[in-house]
C-alpha cells in the first residue's frame, strides 16, 4: 500500500505553538501555489496509491471546487483512492461544505477541534466556538461522510484534568468516529516557546501531562474508541488507513512545500520555503529536498520505532520477511533493558508497548533507532 500526501499551507491566522510549514492566507499567494502544485502533480511519473490526505496548513482555506479539481487530477495519476481525508478547521467550514467535500471525493473528514473549553481554544489562539464543531459533525454526518475524525491537544497551558475531562466528554458525545490526542509540543521559534522561556510554570510537567494522556486513554476506552496507535483511537473500521502506512513503514510521496516522502528507501522532505517551492516547480528545476538514504540498522530501527506505536506492535514473522533479519536477536540488548524495565511486553509473535511504555513511547520506539 502507498499513500498521496498533499500539503495545503495557508491558515486565516496563524496559531502561536504551530510549527508546520504554513503562512497566512492571501489569495494571490494561495492561487500561485496551486499553480505550482498542479505542475509538481503532473510532472510526477503514475503510480499506484490507496489514499489521499490533505494536510496543512488549513486545507479548507481552498474552496470545495479547488479541492475537488486537485482529487479529480490525484486520481488520475495515482487513483483510484479507498480512502481520501481532508483536515479542516471549523471555524471556516460552512453547514453544507461537507456535502460538497463528499461530492469532490473525500470521505474522511479530520477536525481541527483542539479543545471544547473557550478558554483554551483562546490560549492556542484558535477561533471556533464549540458549536461550530457540532456543526460541522452534523453537516458530516447529514451527508454520510464516512468517517469524521477529531484532534484533540492536552497538556494546554491553563488546564486541568477536569477541563480536559470535559473536553473529552463533549467530544465523545458528538460521536466521531475517530480521535487522535496530541500533547502540546512547545517547538523552539514559536510565541509558546518564549512564553514558556518567560513563565515556565505555565507549562506542565511529563508527570502532570501523564495523567492527562491516561485520562484520554481511560475515557475513550469506555466509550469504546480502541487505542490504535499511541495517539489515535478509533471505532471498530475507522482507523485511518493513510497513517497506518506510515506506522507501516509503507511508501508514500507527497506534494507542496515542507512535504515528505518515503519511496524505494529514500526519505526526502521538500523545501520549507514557500517562494524557493514555486520558483522551483514554476521553472521545472528540481525541487530543492533533503534526503537521507535509510540502509541497513537505520532501515529496521526506524520500521521498529514506528511500528511499535501501533496497538499490534512488531510481529516477528513480517520483520523477518520484510527486512531479513531475526528481531529478538538483533535487538537483544535493548528488548532485555525495555523488557526490565516494564515499557515492552514480549510474547513468541510480537513485541508491543506495556502500559507503562505507552507513556514513554518516543523514548522506548527511540531506542530502536539510536541502536545498531
Ligand atoms: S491552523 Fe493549524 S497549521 Fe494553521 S497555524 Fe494553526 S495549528 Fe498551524
Amino acid at each position: 500500500m502507498s499513500g498521496i500526501y498533499v500539503h495545503l499551507p495557508f491558515c486565516p491566522y496563524i496559531c502561536p505553538y504551530c510549527d508546520f510549514a504554513k503562512w497566512p492566507y492571501r489569495r494571490s499567494m494561495a492561487e500561485l501555489y496551486l499553480r505550482a502544485l498542479e505542475r509538481e502533480i503532473d510532472e510526477t511519473p503514475p503510480f499506484r496509491a490507496s489514499t489521499l490526505y490533505f494536510g496543512g496548513g488549513t486545507p479548507n482555506t481552498y474552496s470545495s471546487r479547488e479541492i475537488a479539481a486537485l482529487i479529480d487530477r490525484l486520481s488520475t495519476r495515482f487513483g483510484p483512492f479507498d480512502e481520501v481525508s481532508i483536515e479542516v478547521n471549523p471555524d471556516l467550514i460552512a453547514g453544507d461544505e461537507p456535502s460538497e467535500y463528499l461530492r469532490a471525493g473525500v470521505n474522511r473528514l479530520s477536525i481541527g477541534v483542539q479543545s471544547m473549553i473557550p478558554d483554551e481554544i483562546r490560549t492556542l489562539g484558535r477561533r471556533h466556538a464549540p458549536t461550530d464543531v457540532a456543526r460541522v459533525v452534523a453537516g458530516a454526518r447529514a451527508a454520510r461522510l464516512q468517517s469524521i475524525s477529531m484532534d484533540l491537544i492536552f497538556a494546554v497551558p491553563g488546564q486541568t484534568l477536569e477541563s480536559w475531562s470535559q473536553t473529552l466528554s463533549q467530544a465523545i458525545a458528538l460521536n466521531p468516529d475517530h480521535i487522535s490526542v496530541y500533547g502540546l509540543t512547545v517547538e523552539e521559534g514559536t510565541p509558546f516557546w518564549e512564553w514558556r522561556a518567560r513563565e515556565p510554570a505555565a507549562f506542565f510537567d511529563d508527570v502532570a501531562e501523564a495523567s492527562l494522556y491516561e485520562r484520554a486513554i481511560e475515557m475513550l476506552d469506555r466509550a469504546g474508541y480502541q487505542q490504535y496507535e499511541v495517539s489515535n483511537f478509533a471505532r471498530m473500521g475507522h482507523e485511518c488507513a493513510h497513517n497506518l502506512n506510515y506506522w507501516q513503514n509503507g511508501e508514500y510521496m507527497g506534494f507542496g512545500v515542507g512535504a515528505a516522502s518515503f519511496l524505494d528507501g529514500v526519505r526526502s522532505v521538500h523545501t520549507r520555503s514557500l517562494a524557493e517551492y514555486i520558483e522551483a516547480v514554476e521553472s521545472g528545476r528540481e525541487i530543492p529536498s533533503q534526503r537521507e538514504t535509510l540502509k541497513d540498522a537505520a532501515r529496521t530501527g526506524e520500521a521498529a520505532m514506528l511500528a511499535l506505536r501501533t496497538r499490534r506492535g512488531v510481529h516477528f514473522a513480517d520483520f523477518k520477511e520484510r527486512y531479513g533479519i531475526d528481531f529478538l536477536q538483533f535487538y537483544a540488548p535493548v528488548i532485555g533493558d525495555l523488557r526490565a524495565a516494564g515499557l515492552l511486553d514480549v510474547d513468541d509473535q510480537t513485541a508491543r508497548l506495556t502500559k507503562r511504555g505507552l507513556f514513554l513511547a518516543n523514548d522506548v520506539c527511540g531506542a530502536f533507532v539510536t541502536f545498531a
